[in-house]
C-alpha cells in the first residue's frame, strides 16, 4: 500500500514486535509480589551498568530527577554556578534551578548543536561547581575538550545523556569521562518504558550510595532516614527496560541506517542543511533534525510536511531562555551569545525516525521535504 502517513513514533510496532519478552517480564513481577525496589529493579540495575561499562547504575523515577538527584549528590548547591547549552530539553536547566544552582546558559557550536567549546571555557567564573554537557539529538558533545578544561578547573562533569544511549564519542565512551550519566527513559526515548522512568550512573561509590538514599526518603536502613525523597524506579518498568535493554545496540545499528537513507536521500537539497556526524562518532539518531538556511522556511517546511500526513515536529523552537517569562526569578545568566541556539531554534525540523520506520515511509517523508516549494 502506498504510504500517505508517517508517525513520528513507533512505541506500538517496537511493543508488537518484542510483545512475547516484555510481557513475561511484566508477569515475572506481577507474580513475585515485589513491586518497589524489588528483585526486577536490581536485576536491571546490574544489566544496566554492565552494558555501560560503569560500576553502578542507579534507577530514578525519572531524567530530570535523575540529573538533579546527581547534582545534589555532588554537593552542589545555592550559589553554585552549572553550565550547559540554551537549546536542550527544559528539564537539563531544570533541573539546575531544583538543586537551587545559578543556571547559566551558553552557545551551541554550529555544526553538531552540542555545547560550544570556547563558549564554555569563557563563561567559567570561581564560582562555576559543574559543566552539564548534553549529548544533543544522539551525538556526544565533546568529552575529552570538556574533561580537560573541568580538570583545569576542578569541576564536576555530569552528562546529561537522555537523549544519546548507546552512544560513543572517539575513542572515549558515555561514563567514561564524568562523574555522573543521567538518562531518561521515558517512552519517546531510544531506551523508553510505557510511562517515566530514568537512571544515573558512575564510578564514584560516594555518589552511587548517596543517590540509592535520597531516592528512597534517606533511607539505607528500614526506620532509619535523612532528609531525601521518593524517586524510585518501580519494578514494573525495570522489568519492560530489561527486556527491551537486550534490543538496544541492534535497534541503534537501524536508526543509524535509517538517517543514513535520509541523508542520502535528501542530498542535494538546496534549503536545508543535513545532521552532522562527527567522525569516529556513533551518532544513535535519537532524533534527525534538519534546519532550514532561511529560517522564514521553517514554520512552512513543518506546514507542508504535516498537511502531507508527515508528523515532523520541532526540538526545540523554543531555547531555554526564550521561554515566556524566563528566568522565572530563578538564578539564571546567558554568557556571551546565543546566536547559534536562536538560530537552531529558529529552523529545526526533526523527521520521523525510529528503529520501526520502515524504509517505504523514509522514502515517502523524503519525497515530501523535496515536494516544497518556497
Ligand atoms: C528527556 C530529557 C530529559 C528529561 O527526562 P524526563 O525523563 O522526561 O524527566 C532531560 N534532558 C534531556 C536532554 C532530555 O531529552
Amino acid at each position: 500500500m502506498a504510504v500517505s502517513k508517517v508517525s513520528f513514533y513507533g512505541h506500538v510496532r517496537q511493543y508488537t514486535n518484542i510483545k512475547s519478552e516484555i510481557d513475561a517480564n511484566i508477569q515475572k513481577v506481577l507474580m513475585s509480589g515485589e513491586y518497589v525496589t524489588g528483585p526486577m529493579l536490581k536485576q536491571f540495575e546490574a544489566e544496566l551498568a554492565k552494558y555501560a561499562g560503569t560500576k553502578y547504575a542507579i534507577g530514578v523515577a525519572n531524567g530530570t530527577d535523575a540529573l538533579w538527584l546527581a547534582m545534589m549528590a555532588l554537593g552542589l548547591k545555592a550559589g553554585d554556578e552549572i553550565i550547559t547549552n540554551a537549546n536542550t530539553f527544559f528539564a537539563t536547566a531544570e533541573a539546575g534551578w531544583i538543586t537551587g544552582c545559578k543556571v547559566v546558559l551558553v552557545d551551541c557550536d554550529e555544526k553538531t548543536r552540542c555545547i560550544d567549546i570556547a563558549k564554555l571555557k569563557a563563561a567559567i567564573t570561581p564560582k562555576t561547581k559543574a559543566i552539564v554537557p548534553v549529548h544533543l539529538y544522539g551525538q556526544c558533545a565533546p568529552m575529552r575538550e570538556i574533561r580537560k578544561i573541568a580538570d583545569e578547573h576542578k569541576l564536576f562533569v555530569i552528562e546529561d545523556n537522555a537523549q544519546a544511549i548507546d552512544a560513543h564519542g572517539d575513542n572515549f565512551k558515555i561514563g567514561e569521562l564524568s562523574d555522573a550519566v543521567c538518562t531518561s527513559f521515558i517512552i519517546q526515548k531510544n531506551l523508553g518504558t510505557f510511562g517515566d522512568s530514568g537512571a544515573v550512573y558512575t564510578n564514584n561509590p560516594d555518589i552511587d550510595a548517596k543517590i540509592r538514599k535520597l531516592r528512597n526518603h534517606g533511607s539505607a536502613k528500614r526506620n532509619c532516614h535523612s532528609f531525601g525523597f521518593n524517586s524510585r524506579l518501580d519494578d514494573l518498568h525495570a522489568g519492560i527496560l530489561s527486556a527491551k535493554l537486550k534490543h538496544i545496540t541492534a535497534w541503534t545499528d537501524t536508526r543509524r541506517a535509517k538517517a543514513k537513507r535520509y541523508t542520502e536521500g535528501l542530498k542535494g537539497v538546496d534549503f536545508i542543511t543535513l545532521p552532522t556526524e562527527l567522525p569516529g562518532y556513533r551518532h544513535v539518531y535519537h532524533l534527525y533534525v534538519v534546519e532550514t538556511k532561511d529560517t522564514a522556511d521553517r514554520d512552512k517546511l513543518l506546514k507542508h510536511l504535516n498537511d502531507h500526513g508527515v508528523d515532523a515536529k520541532t526540538h526545540y523552537s523554543i531555547a531555554i531562555h526564550q521561554q515566556e517569562g524566563y528566568p522565572w526569578g530563578k538564578d539564571a545568566e546567558i554568557r556571551g551569545t546565543l546566536a547559534n541556539v536562536e538560530k537552531n531554534a529558529a529552523s529545526c525540523v526533526s523527521l520521523p525516525l525510529y528503529p520501526e520506520i520502515t524504509d517505504e515511509e523514509v522514502d515517502y517523508t523524503i519525497q515530501m521535504v523535496k515536494s516544497y516549494k518556497k
